[in-house]
């Protein structure tokens, strides 16, 4: 059967002790599948593919895995900056999101998010809102693969009226999205240990449970909440979700900024994954995340933005370079996480935090065809003597390529699943109302 796209010319990332990039290569890809990656000359299907894309300049990577987002909150982008995160969070984000949050603003505001995205490189995004099965529209309806995760919170929320309902309605999302799109994987999102009572936490994880679907949540972001949940209940926000039983594979604890060896201990004893958002916890002055223990204790971590509300951008990129930076400066020690363990980070780690590792984030056949081809021939990626340099000095800027599912979502940089100018317009008019 003739293969339905061949992208040809490209280069691929060389392996240790190959040259940085490694010329004359191409990948085949049958429906929304890999099926070939490997020298030209040996492609299959050379000649009989229904569709050529000459990848000369550019290198093929993996889509990158963005594990946190909350992809709407691009409307509340620049609106409260340097800011503590429970003033931002009490007398800023809430407010105007009890105002201004409702299914079309989601759906417009998260589909900027992800023309964001996709144009700096990202194919899959964990994504966590309110009014989520409008987010989950704006996905599938932009050609991007998505975790949804409808949020559950302790208190009146855009959608969720009465916060008795919150579990019914993920129960509910959750059902509706399970199989109906390929690229949307609907999960549920209970919003932290401090705006969630036990109740609450015990409900969202038997619903996720009995859906066999991913439990997100907030975890350990900032000192202050320690001291919120560690007086009272004596002991960390780890240890509660421990002693409360929500801790296991299919649970994606996001932050662990505040963690100590006992709780990256019990995290990696119960399977969990997490998702650090080294920008978001720099601006909100949140700490920086024990990386270096958390891998040395095999705990799967991806990288997240986070909402651009507290970051600003969604660029993973800018996010590999500070998690590398950031973790030199904590231990004083140039060699702490080295940048190929970033880039995992960003591609193969992310996918195995959102149970995804069979499918996406390498490339290689039998996985599902999300690649990005970046320009490696601008001054600031030259000379390439190591694949170090996407972490250091790539932006998402020199992307120019991107498929996703098999499908081409960008072309030479423009977006072309989906009208962004209308979507651009939309999210400038709902601005003005805020
Ligand atoms: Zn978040």
């Amino acid at each position: 059967m003739p293969a339905d796209l061949i992208i040809t010319d490209i280069h691929l990332p060389g392996k240790p002790g190959q040259p940085p990039l490694l010329p004359d290569n191409c990948i085949v890809i049958h429906a929304d599948t890999i099926t070939y990656v490997g020298p030209l000359a040996k492609a299959p299907d050379n000649g009989t593919a229904k569709k050529r894309l000459s990848g000369s300049n550019m290198l093929a990577l993996p889509g990158l895995v963005n594990t946190h987002c909350h992809g709407a909150m691009t409307l509340l982008r620049g609106l409260a900056d340097d800011l503590e995160l429970s003033d931002w969070l009490n007398n800023h984000i809430f407010p105007a999101e009890a105002a201004n949050v409702n299914a079309e603003m989601v759906y417009w505001c998260t589909k900027l998010a992800a023309a964001e995205m996709i144009m700096s490189g990202t194919t899959t995004v964990a994504d966590g809102y309110f009014h989520e099965h409008d987010a989950a529209r704006a996905f599938a309806d932009a050609g991007m693969r998505a975790v949804t995760a409808q949020a559950v919170i302790d208190f009146p929320a855009p959608g969720v009226a009465d916060p008795a309902n919150n579990i019914i309605h993920a129960e509910q999302f959750v059902a509706h999205w399970r199989g109906r799109n390929p690229l949307i994987t609907p999960a549920i999102f209970a919003h932290s240990p401090y705006t969630c009572c036990n109740d609450t936490l015990l409900a969202a994880k038997k619903a996720a449970r009995d859906a066999g679907v991913l439990l997100f949540i907030h975890l350990a972001e900032t000192r202050h909440e320690l001291s919120m949940i560690e007086k009272p209940l004596g002991a960390s926000p780890v240890r509660h979700l421990a002693e409360l039983g929500i801790l296991d594979q299919n649970t994606v604890c996001v932050h662990c900024v505040w963690t100590d060896e006992e709780d990256l201990t019990l995290l990696a004893k119960h399977q969990c994954k997490i998702a650090v958002c080294p920008q978001s916890h720099a601006k909100l002055a949140s700490g920086i995340a024990p990386l270096e223990t958390m891998l040395a204790k095999n705990i799967p971590v991806g990288l997240g933005t986070d909402g651009a509300a507290s970051n600003n951008s969604l660029d993973l990129f800018r996010e590999m370079d500070l998690c590398a930076k950031v973790q030199k400066i904590r231990h004083l020690d140039p060699v702490a996480v080295p940048a190929a363990d970033i880039l995992a980070m960003a591609t193969a780690g992310g996918a195995a935090v959102l149970n995804m590792a069979n499918s996406i984030g390498t490339l290689r056949p039998g996985m599902t065809a999300d690649i990005i081809l970046l320009d490696y021939t601008t001054p600031h990626l030259q000379p390439m003597h190591g694949i170090d340099l996407l972490v250091y000095a790539a932006n998402g800027d020199d992307v120019h390529w991107v498929i996703i599912n098999g499908k081409i979502v960008m072309a030479a940089k423009t977006i072309v699943s989906f009208d962004l100018d209308e979507t651009m317009d939309m999210v400038r008019q709902l601005a003005t109302t805020i």
